[in-house]
C-alpha cells in the first residue's frame, strides 16, 4: 500500500490553492464542500473562479507564488502548468511538514485525491496511486451504477437511531444482526421508495421489539484450490457475513483477502516449528464461538468434505443445537486438472477416477495397490509429495506399465503453479530437481498425455 487511505476533516481549516485555472477549480469545489477555508494564489484567475469567490470561504490573492504564502496552511494544492512553482510548492510544503498535492504529478505529492463515490455521509474513495487513472475511472461508474442512491439516506437513518440501538440492544453481535436486517429489510426499502417516515417508524419499532437473542452459527465452506475467481457465490456472501473465520494453511491470501474486513481471523494450520492446532480444538473452538452468538466460517481449501474432515468437524455441531451449512469447493482434484489441462476422465482414456490420500503413516502407506494398477482410470493422489517415490514404485511393483504417464501439479490454480509431466519411472526425479513444495497433486493415468494439446493456463512459471 503505497498511500494510507484517510477521511479528513478541514472544515474551517486554511487550504491554499496555487492556480486558478480549470484543473484548480477541479479540486476547490470538493474542498468548499468540506467546508475548508481557501486561499487562491494565482496572477490570472479563470471566471468561474471568480465567481465563487463570493462565497465567504474563498479567498483570491492575484499574485504570484511565494513561500511565505504557504505559512500556517493546513493543506496545500499546486494546480499550475508551471513545473517550477510545482516543484518549489512541493518541496517547500514537505519542509513544513504540510501535505501537499500536485495535480497529476504523484511523485511530486504527499496526500492525493482519490475518485469519489458520494453518498453522503457514505463516502467511497478510490485510488490508483496515479498508477491508473483510467482504470479507476471505470471503476467509480460501476459503483456509481450499483450502489442506490438512497443509501446516504439509509446511512443518515442509521446515524440518527445509533446512539438508540447501541442503548437498547448491547449485545453487540445482536447489534450488528439488528442492523443487517435493517439495511436489507423493509426498513431499506421504505427509505428506498423515499417513506422516510414509515422508515423511522419501522425502525423504531423494531427497536422495541427486539428481544436480544444470541444465535450463533457455522458455515463450513470451501474456499477452492487456490484462484479466489474459483469460489462460489455463496463462499463468497458467507465470508462476507462472518464474524469469525477459523483458516488454515492452504486458504491463499487473495482468497483470505475477500473476507469481511472486520471479522476476526484465526489460524488453525500447521506452520513449520509450531504444533498444530489439534483437530479437537477446532472443533472446540467451533462450538464455542458459536455458542457466544458469532456467525462462525470454517474456511477450508478445496471442497470440505474431500480430504478435509469437514464431516468431523461439524458432528459435534448439532448435539448443541448449533445450526449449520456447508458449502462445497472447487476440490484440488478438478482445480489442477483444469488448470494444467489433463482431463480426469476421458472417452479414450479412463472411465473412472479415484481420489487417494497417499500420506503416509510412520513410512508407510497403506493403499490397495493391487486395485489402483487397474487400467482405464485415472489416480489422483492428495497430500502425496513426500511419498512421491513410494507411490510411483509401488504401482510398478504391482504391475503398472513403467511407462504409465504421471504428473505432478504444484499450487494448482494459482500464479505460481508448476507441472512436471512424465512417467511413473522418471517423475520422481524430474520433481525433486525442480524443487516441487507443497500443495501438490499427483495424477497418474494415459489422460496425462492430453497435457501437451490441453494445456491453456498460462502462470507466472513456466508450465
Ligand atoms: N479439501 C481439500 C484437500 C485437503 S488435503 C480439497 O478438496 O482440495 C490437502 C491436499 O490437497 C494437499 O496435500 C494437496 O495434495 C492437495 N491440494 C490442495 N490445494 C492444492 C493446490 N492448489 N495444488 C495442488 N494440490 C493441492
Amino acid at each position: 500500500m503505497e498511500f494510507l487511505p484517510l477521511f479528513h476533516n478541514i472544515k474551517n481549516k486554511r487550504c491554499v490553492v496555487i492556480g486558478a485555472g480549470s484543473i484548480a477549480l477541479r479540486k476547490i469545489r470538493p474542498l468548499m464542500e468540506a467546508g475548508a477555508l481557501i486561499d487562491i494564489i494565482a496572477p490570472n484567475i479563470d471566471y468561474r473562479i471568480e465567481e465563487l469567490a463570493t462565497n465567504q470561504l474563498i479567498k483570491i490573492y492575484k499574485k504570484t507564488y511565494e513561500n511565505n504564502d504557504l505559512k500556517n496552511s493546513y493543506l496545500v494544492i499546486s494546480a499550475t502548468n508551471d513545473e517550477k512553482i510545482n516543484i518549489q510548492v512541493s518541496s517547500y510544503a514537505k519542509s513544513l511538514n504540510i501535505p501537499v498535492n500536485v495535480v497529476d504529478q504523484p511523485e511530486l505529492c504527499t496526500v492525493i485525491f482519490p475518485s469519489i463515490v458520494d453518498r453522503s455521509p457514505m463516502l467511497l474513495a478510490i485510488s490508483s496511486g496515479g498508477a491508473a487513472p483510467v482504470l479507476v475511472r471505470m471503476l467509480r461508474t460501476k459503483l456509481e451504477s450499483i450502489i442506490p442512491s438512497a443509501y446516504g439516506r439509509l446511512a443518515e437513518l442509521a446515524r440518527k437511531f445509533r446512539p438508540l440501538v447501541k442503548e437498547k440492544i448491547t449485545n453487540p453481535n445482536s447489534r450488528k444482526a439488528f442492523w443487517e436486517d435493517i439495511f436489507t429489510g423493509e426498513v431499506a426499502e421504505l427509505v428506498y421508495t423515499d417513506k422516510n417516515s414509515a422508515a423511522e417508524a419501522k425502525l423504531q419499532q423494531k427497536i422495541e421489539d427486539d428481544t436480544p437473542k444470541i444465535l450463533g452459527e457455522v458455515y463450513l465452506v470451501g474456499g477452492g484450490p487456490g484462484d479466489p475467481d474459483l469460489l462460489t457465490f455463496r463462499a463468497l456472501r458467507l465470508m462476507q457475513k462472518a464474524d469469525i473465520v477459523l483458516y488454515d494453511r492452504l486458504i491463499s491470501k487473495e482468497v483470505l483477502n475477500l473476507v469481511r474486513r472486520d471479522a476476526e481471523l484465526v489460524f488453525v494450520g500447521k506452520t513449520v516449528g509450531e504444533h498444530p492446532v489439534t483437530q479437537e480444538n477446532i472443533n472446540k473452538k467451533l462450538v464455542d464461538y458459536a455458542q457466544a452468538g458469532n456467525r462462525v466460517l470454517r474456511l477450508k481449501g478445496g471442497d470440505p468434505f474431500i480430504f478435509g474432515r469437514g464431516g468431523e468437524e461439524i458432528e459435534h455441531l448439532g448435539e448443541y443445537n448449533i445450526p449449520f451449512q456447508v458449502v462445497p469447493g472447487i476440490t484440488a482434484a478438478s482445480g489442477c486438472a483444469s488448470y494444467a489441462g489433463i482431463p480426469l476422465t476421458h472417452r479414450d482414456h479412463a472411465q473412472s477416477v479415484r481420489f487417494i490420500a497417499g500420506h503416509q503413516k510412520n513410512n508407510f502407506l497403506d493403499l490397495n495397490w493391487k486395485e489402483l494398477t487397474a487400467l482405464n482410470q485415472t489416480l489422483v493422489f492428495y497430500m502425496g509429495l513426500n511419498g512421491l517415490e513410494i507411490i510411483c514404485e509401488k504401482l510398478i511393483l504391482f504391475g503398472m506399465d513403467p511407462k504409465t504417464p504421471a504428473a505432478l501439479v504444484e499450487k494448482g490454480t494459482t500464479r505460481n503453479q508448476e507441472t512436471y509431466v512424465a512417467d511413473l519411472q522418471t517423475l520422481p526425479k524430474i520433481v525433486r530437481a525442480g524443487g516441487a513444495k507443497a500443495p501438490t497433486l499427483i495424477i497418474v493415468g494415459s489422460v496425462v498425455l492430453l497435457h501437451n494439446k490441453l494445456s491453456w493456463f498460462k502462470s507466472k512459471k513456466k508450465n
